[in-house]
């Protein structure tokens, strides 16, 4: 056996390399769980469950929840707040090699935040049929009018991350059916 054919079968099989592991399943879970606990912060908060992590290699680098409310700000998204944040920490508004995790499809505004900041993969949990900007509505990660695409993993832990969406809304109906008066924040938020 020649050396170039000994060493091709000492070859491990890809999936069992120890080195360099690929981003995989269980570690997209891992950073929903981390996402979750975001959406989990932003209940407690009274805002529309949604939580984002940004992750750089091993490192989370970001995280946030949405909070429009309590900000009164129509565009602190929890995607939006984890991206400044991750812009400050790594000290460039350029994120790149970065993936971003968030519970819900991201909507229009974040998907082009995301674009913009040259982030390079997105994985969301549950889908949104009325404003996601990736799949369910617009596909903008795919729009090859644009300069970047990013590419994107979704329904990843999307039980949870859908439930805790549709209990918050469940609620807001209860206790709107129980108060006529308008709701303090103005509005009854129409996902479900
Ligand atoms: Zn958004």
């Amino acid at each position: 056996m020649t050396k170039a054919g000994k060493f091709c079968c000492m070859l491990p099989v890809p999936a069992l390399f120890p080195f360099s592991p690929p981003v995989d399943e269980m570690d997209d879970e891992k950073c929903m769980e981390l996402a979750l606990d975001q959406a989990r912060r932003a209940l407690a908060e009274g805002e529309v469950p949604v939580g984002a992590v940004i992750a750089r290699g091993d490192e989370i680098v970001a995280r946030a929840h949405n909070a429009p409310l309590g900000r009164k700000d129509p565009s602190a998204h929890a995607e939006i707040l984890a991206i400044r944040r991750a812009a400050e920490v790594i000290g460039n508004y350029r994120l790149i090699g970065t993936t971003l995790y968030v519970t819900l499809e991201p909507c229009i505004m974040c998907a082009g935040a995301i674009i913009a900041a040259r982030i390079e993969r997105v994985v969301f949990g549950a889908y949104d049929p009325k404003s996601g900007g990736v799949v369910s509505l617009y596909r903008l990660f795919e729009d090859g009018r644009l300069n970047h695409s990013v590419s994107f993993t979704g329904g990843v832990l999307k039980e949870p991350c859908a439930e805790i969406l549709s209990g918050f809304f469940r609620e807001k109906r209860i206790a709107s059916a129980f108060c006529p008066e308008p709701q303090k924040n103005g509005e009854i938020p129409k996902w479900s």
